[in-house]
């Protein structure tokens, strides 16, 4: 699929659940959120129905996430059927790692093709107050799972919060003791993101420098998104950025996004698009689908409007419920 603005879209983040074992400070409040009926969410041969039509349309690859996808039930069969769909390449699982250590090896079997676990600190009083749980041990139980299956990527992804310098470096250290990448993301102002203070590239990348050298910047594209990489002496993994705020990428957007509800995304800030699940439920044709899904995404915004004070049509809803 090819936008009003010539950007080739063939990535889909879909969202099997907005449910979640932690409360991230910056995602989800401390009570939980109003949950949806489980009528509400997209039934598995829901989701596979529209892959096969987003497939026909040009996406290729499908990022699985929630809230947490690994606490809705037999997620591995979910992986195993997208794998199996025509014109799918790639089925990758953004994950709090807390449920990892038991279901690495389902999702191996079931083909997964790569793991990002969420991790923003190894220190356990710092785990604490951004998660509000007490399940670091667990997060890393499950990379260390993930370890045993050297042929599917794991990436490590860590938003950037007012973490200790110290912190921060023990982190990146992951890349330089195992053979993974660290990607730093930049604090989106959306949901609870808004009133959380982050750091910015320049100045994690000023954290890092001071600890491990200059770092050099890798020129060559390394996976499916906007980060960008750089390379730290003697570390086997690199140090990514995602670097929404001060590294504006939308001019090379290749993304869509698909709620639990089944309400189709275009652009992460703002909510546009168009709702699915209605007329997968009453029956509209795989043509009448593909067709919405064309209109939403020739109708995707230029770029979002984080950095502007007053942004018309600003999303409302929290990280968990569009699954980042
Ligand atoms: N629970 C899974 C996890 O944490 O990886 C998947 C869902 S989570 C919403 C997906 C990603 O969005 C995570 O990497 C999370 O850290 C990130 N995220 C959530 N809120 C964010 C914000 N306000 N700014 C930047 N990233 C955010
Ligand atoms: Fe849960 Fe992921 Fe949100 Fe944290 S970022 S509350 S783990 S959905």
């Amino acid at each position: 699929m090819i936008d009003r603005y010539g950007r080739e879209i063939d990535y889909i983040r879909i969202s099997v659940t907005d449910r979640c074992n932690l409360r991230c400070v910056y995602c989800m409040p401390e009570e939980g959120i109003l949950l949806t009926s489980h009528q509400e969410i997209l039934r598995f041969h829901e989701i596979v129905h529209l892959a096969g039509i987003f497939a026909s349309a040009g996406i290729r690859k499908i990022k699985l996430t929630g809230g947490e996808p690994l606490v809705r039930l037999q997620i591995e069969q979910l992986v195993k059927e997208l794998k199996g769909t025509e014109g799918i390449e790639q089925v990758t699982l953004t994950t709090n790692g807390t449920l990892l250590r038991e279901k690495a090896e389902a999702l191996v079997q079931a083909g997964i093709d790569g793991v990002n676990i969420s991790l923003n600190s190894l220190d356990p009083e710092e785990y604490r107050q951004i998660t509000r749980k007490e399940e670091l041990d667990k997060v890393w139980e499950g990379f260390q799972e993930m370890r045993k299956y050297p042929e599917v990527p794991v990436k490590i992804n860590c938003v950037s919060m007012e973490q200790s310098p110290s912190g921060i470096c023990r982190t990146a250290a992951i890349a330089r003791d195992y053979p993974v990448h660290v990607r730093f993301i930049e604090m989106m102002p959306i949901g609870l993101g808004e009133s959380c203070k982050g750091r910015s590239e320049e100045e994690l990348l000023q954290i890092l420098e001071k600890e491990f050298g200059s770092g050099t910047p890798i020129t060559e594209k390394l996976g499916n998104g906007p980060c960008h990489y750089v390379q730290f002496e003697g570390f086997q993994g690199k140090i990514g950025f995602i670097s929404a705020m001060s590294h504006k990428f939308c001019d090379r957007c290749n993304r869509i996004r698909l709620t639990s509800q089944g309400y189709l995304k275009t652009c992460l800030q703002y909510d546009r698009g168009v709702d699915l699940r209605e007329p997968l439920r009453t029956g509209a044709s795989d043509h009448m689908l593909r067709e919405l899904i064309l209109q939403a995404v020739s109708h995707k915004p230029a770029s979002h409007a984080f950095t502007e004070k007053v942004s018309r049509e600003r999303e409302e809803k929290f990280m968990s419920q569009i699954g980042g």
